[in-house]
């Protein structure tokens, strides 16, 4: 079962406390605060764990401190929604809002390469009003002897280029529980003139020890990819490993499943998955469509499929995009043939947004039809 506080309640208030002594005392019952830093409010949600069939929830509603209790299942424990469409979904890191309803682009390198190629991707980032990117610096490679990423020797001058062009959050991939300190120091030596959302990879979804330790600190948000050749259940348990370990602020990423042709996409396509995540859990749902298709094929309209994606899935009402984009993607070190061009951003940006707004009408329509909305 789970008791969710009143916003705000102060954790020394006469409230908390006879709580907290009324919960803790319950036979066979052992409790799990969690805090959770909302957009405009803090939230602590208190989770009653073992045989909790027997409590009465008028009971535990009736707690001084207590907003509502529901019963919750053991999958997806703090990350789910279980039937609760009130639960706070979403966070803000950095000054940027990451929720269910709202939606961030990630454009950016697949793998950091050389400072000119950064320096670009930045400076259109922010000619276009961007405040986040993705820049690969620690890469898993599936041939140990491709280009490993440079690792945190590129560090200072990727997040000193981020601060000078006002990127707030850097989407970036760890390999390995080290990789965080590296960053966290780096960060602090430069006065952190930008934030980092670590990435764990499709080949590490299931790498419990790695999400364990990311799970255990609370500076970095994570963006958790689903798994390529697991069910959707498992990847969404492995996010559960995150917020278990203390660390809810957890975006989930699509990014195709393997299939085994591989054709005519480097992946098969899931953004039909969009909101059934979102219905299943309280996470941000992200859509990466470049690792999905892979490819910049053109359909007939003129329109590249990668773009058809990612269209798909915003439409659908993703929150967050992360995409490849490169410079010179002949130059690039990683996934060059799925890059899109600077020149493409503008368009692409305006494509992604018309979407957004798309799934906001779309939604209008059904709460019109429910009499929800009169307008
Ligand atoms: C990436 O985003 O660069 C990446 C390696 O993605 P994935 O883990 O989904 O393959
Ligand atoms: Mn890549």
């Amino acid at each position: 079962m789970l008791a969710i506080l009143y916003p705000n309640t102060a954790l020394d208030s006469d409230e908390y406390r006879q709580t907290m002594h009324y919960l803790e005392a319950l036979p066979g019952i052992s409790i799990k605060v969690q805090e959770i830093q909302g957009a405009t409010q803090r939230l602590t949600e208190v989770y009653l764990l073992g045989d909790t069939k027997s409590l009465d929830i008028d009971e535990i509603e009736a707690l001084p401190a207590v907003e509502r209790a529901i019963r919750i299942s053991d999958d997806y424990r703090i990350l789910g929604r279980h039937k609760d469409s009130h639960r706070q979904s979403g966070f803000t890191y950095n000054g940027v809002e990451f929720s269910q309803t709202n939606l961030n682009v990630f454009a950016g390198l697949c793998a950091v390469d050389v400072p000119e190629h950064v320096e670009m991707m930045m400076q259109a980032l922010e000619d276009n009003n961007e405040v986040c990117t993705r820049m690969g610096a620690y890469k898993p490679r599936t041939n140990p002897y491709s280009f490993q990423g440079h690792g945190k020797g590129c560090l200072p001058w990727v997040f000193e280029k981020a601060g000078k062009h006002g990127i707030k959050v850097i989407a970036m991939e760890i390999t390995h529980e080290s990789h965080i300190e590296e960053i966290d120091t780096c960060l602090e030596k430069l006065g952190n003139p930008t934030g980092v959302l670590l990435q764990v990879g499709t080949r590490n979804t299931q790498n419990f020890e790695l999400l364990k330790a990311i799970g255990r600190q609370n500076t970095y948000p994570v963006l958790l990819k689903r798994g390529f050749g697991i069910t959707l259940n498992e990847s969404l348990n492995a996010a559960e490993y995150l917020a278990s370990e203390g660390n809810a602020n957890v975006i989930f990423c699509l990014r195709g499943m393997k299939t085994e042709a591989g054709q005519p996409h480097r992946n098969m396509v899931d953004f039909a998955h969009v909101p059934a995540v979102k219905r299943l859990t309280r996470m941000p749902v992200c859509i990466d469509p470049s690792h999905s298709v892979g490819t910049r094929d053109q359909c007939p309209d003129g329109i590249l499929d990668v773009m058809h994606a990612t269209a798909q899935g915003v439409i659908a009402g993703a929150n967050m995009v992360l995409v490849d984009f490169h410079p010179n993607p002949g130059k690039a070190l990683v996934d060059g043939p799925q890059a899109l061009l600077m020149n493409e951003l503008p368009a692409y940006l305006e494509d992604i947004y018309l979407c957004h707004d798309m799934w906001k009408k779309r939604q209008a329509i059904y709460q019109r039809m429910r009499g929800e909305i009169t307008e």
